[in-house]
């Protein structure tokens, strides 16, 4: 198949990237790299654009002759999305909304979208199954939650294949250490927590120890990145016309903010200072799937269950490149 991965210079993306080719598909890059790296992509597979750029990208659909369309180019910070609604309402939903009619204009209509467990808000059960309500709190889940409602009707009316997949908390590097994660500014609890024991932030703050959970801290379900790009390629192959899958992707294990603390100074061998903040708004206790559907539906299972072999794909990553993707070049 020839894909074309918009967003594929970004986190999960470029892990998808590296998936779909060593599965032998033949591979593009769509990417404004106003968040992606283009040291994460191989030069000869990427084009630089935007996706409100339909004159470009339906030449892109065309030129390639691309079969199926997997979309991460999304912004994802929830207290982000709180304070500036509208860069979330444009990029999510608008320039979403602009790509789906590149491909209904080019008879593209399969599609892998990044969905999120954001789009559930506060579950009322745990672990979280593709039943629960679907009730965001914040923009952010509810524009990817827009986009799952749009794909549905789209299905119904002109027959697009697509699969929603619902990300817990993804986590770790690429094993061989070649790409990972490098977000500016970093706020996610993995990384933030690599960087003290780089010697680049003094500690980790803990954002509330009075949560209902076990130790008080949040718990999350941190699932790694190469199982979420070998879900898409799963997920690839029971698209069906006019329909739509939703799946949860998560490993179906909890793990705190203290215990995600605890193995990555197992993993680093550094002492790992922290102390305690207020909460973060709109952190729920906990999110953790019910992945039996992903399991059941496209035949998916995470090869990383366990956080801190989790964590050592990330330190790799962070080790080798302690200035992510913008190492100053040396001789
Ligand atoms: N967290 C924390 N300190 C930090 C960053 C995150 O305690 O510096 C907590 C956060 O409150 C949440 C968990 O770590 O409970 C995971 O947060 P992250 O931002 O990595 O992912 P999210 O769950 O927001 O997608």
């Amino acid at each position: 198949m020839n894909i074309l991965v918009v967003g594929g210079a970004g986190y999960v993306g470029s892990h998808a990237v590296q998936a779909i080719q060593a599965a032998g598909h033949s591979v593009w890059v769509y990417d404004n790299l106003s968040m992606g790296h283009r040291g994460a992509v191989p030069e000869d597979r990427l084009i630089v654009g935007d996706l409100i750029d339909q004159p470009l990208l339906q030449s892109v659909l065309v030129k390639h002759q691309i079969d199926a369309v997997m979309h991460f180019a999304a912004c994802a910070l929830v207290g982000e999305s709180v304070k500036n609604p509208a860069k979330y309402y444009q990029n999510n939903v608008v320039a979403t909304l602009s790509l789906l009619e590149a491909m209904r204009a080019t008879d593209v209509k399969r599609f892998i979208f990044s969905s999120t467990t954001a789009t559930y808000g506060i579950p009322q059960t745990i672990p979280i199954t593709e039943q629960e309500p679907q009730l965001p709190i914040n923009p952010y889940g509810f524009t990817k939650l827009v986009i799952e409602r749009a794909l549905a009707d789209y299905a119904h009316a002109y027959g697009f294949a697509y699969a929603a997949l619902r990300y817990f908390n993804a986590a770790g590097a690429a094993a061989d250490g070649s790409i990972g994660e490098d977000h500016t500014p970093e706020s996610h609890l993995i990384p933030i927590v690599l960087q003290v024991a780089l010697g680049q932030r003094q500690q980790i703050t803990v954002f509330g120890n009075d949560y209902n959970t076990p130790d008080g801290t949040c718990i999350r379900d941190y699932v790694h990145v190469e199982d979420l790009a070998s879900a898409h390629l799963k997920a690839l192959d029971h698209l069906q016309p006019g329909q739509g899958i939703q799946l949860n992707l998560g490993t179906g294990r909890g793990t705190s903010v203290r215990e995600v603390i605890e193995a990555c100074r197992r993993v680093t061998g550094h002492p790992i200072p922290e102390v305690l903040g207020e909460r973060r708004p709109g952190d729920p206790d906990a999110l953790v799937a019910d992945a039996s559907q992903a399991h059941t539906v496209i035949g998916w299972q995470p090869q990383y269950m366990d956080i801190e072999r989790i964590v050592e794909t990330a330190w790799g990553w962070h080790r080798a490149h302690p200035q992510g993707y913008n190492a100053p070049v040396t001789d």
